[in-house]
């Protein structure tokens, strides 16, 4: 028995059939845009799924499903500001209609989280937060084993969280969320600002094509501006970290995604100013890891929720 695990992003679709022990039997990407509508897109999934288990002879006992601005409580994405379509796109109903299957969905970082659970580092953890450091920054939050939904479907915001009153414009409309200094996004921002103050990166000539790696990679040399942008968005990190644990009170963070796969040299900072802003009644007890998800992590969270949801 396989579940199918999509990843959905605004760019590329990822679909894979997963066991219940984790192993990927089959996958396949496919671009998300360039269909007319979300059917004609539904369609495509299904014929790789479909094309998936008869290659494999593999049998489909659900669909889980990870997306930007996915809620799983009316199984629809809703308003995501990054996908080809708008409005509100009912993927449960569709893909269940689609393959005659119980389908899930979940947001992205959810999605991840409950991966972290079920096939990575977060098994047998009951309280944990795992963060996503990507273009934005996600967060699926755990509290005594069950993901936190809130009353809507929509808990767990923590990219959304303002730590600048005034301060950097975000794509939720509002100023100084924590994404918009803490992601790949936030970094650039950084490195744009410094240059633009007159100071230098080494291996950077043109302020329009900055990317995060490249300010991790001048960090990594020692090029003392990318390690301060490196050292301020740790302490960003730190502080929106320290005041979450003030509220879950986790025994694990973790990070997952491109921008933590700098590894130690945000990883040692982000730790140093996490310990600093943290309450003294949390103090040693919290412990902050990299994700110990493998690179199709993804398609493996999405697969897990439709696992939890079918033989938890
Ligand atoms: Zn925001």
């Amino acid at each position: 028995m396989h579940v199918a695990g999509i990843d959905i992003g605004g760019t590329n679709t990822e679909i894979g059939l997963v066991s219940r022990e984790g192993n990927l039997l089959f996958s396949e990407t496919i671009p998300t845009t360039g269909h007319n509508t979300p059917e004609d897109f539904v369609r495509e999934v299904v014929m790789s799924i479909e094309k998936g288990c008869a290659k494999h002879n593999a049998q489909l006992s659900a669909i889980g499903i990870g997306a930007p601005s996915a809620n799983y409580f009316s199984g629809s994405i809703e308003f995501a500001p990054n996908m080809p379509w708008q409005g509100i796109i009912p993927l449960v109903k569709l893909f269940s209609a689609a393959l005659n299957k119980p389908a899930f969905i979940t947001n992205d970082a959810n999605a991840a989280a409950i991966g972290e659970q079920v096939f990575g580092a977060a098994k047998g953890i009951k309280d944990f937060i795992l963060v996503t450091l990507g273009t934005g920054l996600g967060s699926g939050i755990v509290v005594n084993d069950q993901l936190v939904y809130g009353h809507d479907g929509f808990a767990g915001e923590l990219g959304h969280v303002i730590i600048e009153e005034n301060g950097r414009q975000c794509g939720c409309g509002r100023k100084g969320c924590l994404e918009t200094y803490v992601s790949a996004t936030g970094v650039v921002w950084s490195a744009r600002d410094l240059i633009r103050s007159g100071k230098q990166i080494a291996g950077i000539t043109s302020i329009e094509h900055i990317t995060a790696r490249d300010v991790a990679t001048a960090a990594a040399q020692g090029d003392l501006n990318a390690l301060m942008i490196i050292d301020e968005t740790a302490r960003k990190l730190g502080f929106a970290l320290a005041n979450a644990v003030a509220i879950t009170s986790p025994s694990h963070i973790f990070l997952y995604g491109g921008v933590a796969k700098s590894g130690d040299i945000l990883l040692i900072p982000t730790r140093k100013y996490f310990a600093h802003y943290l309450l003294r009644n949390f103090a040693g007890k919290v412990k902050i890891e990299l994700s110990m998800l493998p690179d199709n992590a993804a398609v493996l969270g999405a697969a897990a929720l439709a696992w939890k949801e079918i033989s938890p």
